[in-house]
């Protein structure tokens, strides 16, 4: 018997919200954006399970780029935040990246370097995260630059919006102006919405959307909307009991005995710690699914093992499936329980965790390619 603790991967459930995004925005291609091996998801895996329906992908680093040609994708693959030294733009070029480009130290390396074919190139402007890009000024003076010097293809002009998800519409309106002004005067393709704004903001579409979160199911809207209640759950994170304690009055469970019994206590002691990437942070009365049945975590996360209270849960044993997150309980309830954000829950699963791939119309062809890391049910 090996350990109980899985991540389930319902790859039709990623193609549903991928699907999903497409809906909401008829007039926009959406790149699907599966940096951080695809939020945890496995993005080799991902990519394959989505390559009939998305057009291009969006990752990080030249990297994880890299890693999806090892594992046989062969799309468009934009690198959002362009290259980190002026080497990359070689095998940017070689391999058919698509290049953002945010400084003018990046501009300057493009133009200094030796292509063998021209890179399509996408203009970031800041118009108001304040992190990456060009002012307004400097994303005219870039794109002449990028035009005279031979070297780019296939511009288009992106940016990112920092307030979309929150309930701040008056500076999310500021930047999508911004936008819009300098759109109109560079005459260029704009690339425009992530998640929240595919979901709730239609006027922020742009030629293209750079949906992220959304397409594994967590809803990053402050409030739901009618678009985000149909999000489907991709990552089931799950485990079992492995042991039961009776716990008197008054008795302390685990680290520092942060719990303390207040009447007679059965705990479920669980395989499934931070080294498996739980978060740390996670108070009592997180919540967990053992059975089907909510209830809560108590005590602090160790390194392999969580205890929770089985107490009031009627058929709760060894060997009874817990679900940690995923279908049946929402990641964003966990996320408010540990003081974060599902993505860094989703991102944070270690590679100790085995990922189980489910569905998927390309799950029969992905089972052939290496590099997947998971296996396929
Ligand atoms: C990560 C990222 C996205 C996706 O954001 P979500 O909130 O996950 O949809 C979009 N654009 C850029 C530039 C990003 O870095």
């Amino acid at each position: 018997m090996s350990r109980p603790l899985r991540a389930d991967i319902d790859l039709d459930a990623l193609r549903h919200n991928y699907q999903l995004a497409c809906e909401l925005a008829p007039g926009s291609r959406s790149l699907a954006v599966i940096k951080a091996d695809a939020y945890g998801h496995g993005a080799v895996a991902c990519a394959h399970a989505l390559a009939d329906l998305a057009p291009a992908f969006a990752v990080a680093t030249i990297e994880e780029a890299l890693a999806l040609r090892d594992g046989g994708v062969t799309h468009p693959v934009v690198l959002l935040e362009g290259v980190f030294e002026a080497a990359e733009y070689v095998l940017a070029a070689q391999q058919g990246f698509w290049c953002a480009i945010h400084s003018e130290w990046q501009l300057a390396a493009l133009e200094a370097t030796e292509l063998s074919a021209p890179l399509s190139c996408w203009i970031k402007f800041d118009s108001g995260m304040h992190r990456l890009g060009f002012t307004a000024e400097e994303a005219v003076e870039a794109k002449t630059r990028l035009e005279a010097s031979g070297k780019a293809r296939d511009l288009h002009l992106m940016t990112h919006f920092s307030t979309a998800d929150s309930l701040s519409p008056d500076y999310f309106r500021k930047q999508l102006a911004a936008v819009q002004t300098l759109a109109s005067t560079l005459e260029l393709p704009l690339c425009l919405a992530n998640s929240p704004a595919t979901l709730a903001c239609p006027e922020a579409h742009g030629d293209w959307n750079r949906p992220g979160i959304m397409l594994y199911g967590a809803d990053p809207l402050e409030g739901a909307n009618d678009a985000s209640r149909r999000l489907k759950p991709v990552m089931t994170l799950s485990t079992a009991i492995i042991a039961v304690r009776e716990v008197a009055v008054g008795e302390p469970v685990g680290y520092a005995g942060r719990f303390v019994a207040t009447r007679p206590t059965r705990i479920g002691v669980i395989a499934c710690g931070y080294g498996d990437g739980y978060d740390r942070h996670a108070v009592d009365g997180t919540p967990v699914l053992v059975e089907g049945q909510e209830t809560v975590l108590a005590g602090k996360v160790s390194m392999d093992m969580m205890t929770i209270d089985i107490t009031d849960i009627t058929g709760a044993q060894v060997g009874s499936r817990v679900v940690l997150w995923g279908k049946g309980l929402d990641v964003n309830r966990v996320a408010a329980s540990c003081d974060t954000i599902s993505y860094t829950l989703l991102t944070g699963i270690l590679p100790r965790v085995p990922k189980c791939y489910h569905g998927g119309r390309q799950s029969i062809a992905a089972q052939s390619i290496s590099g997947t890391g998971g296996t396929y049910a």
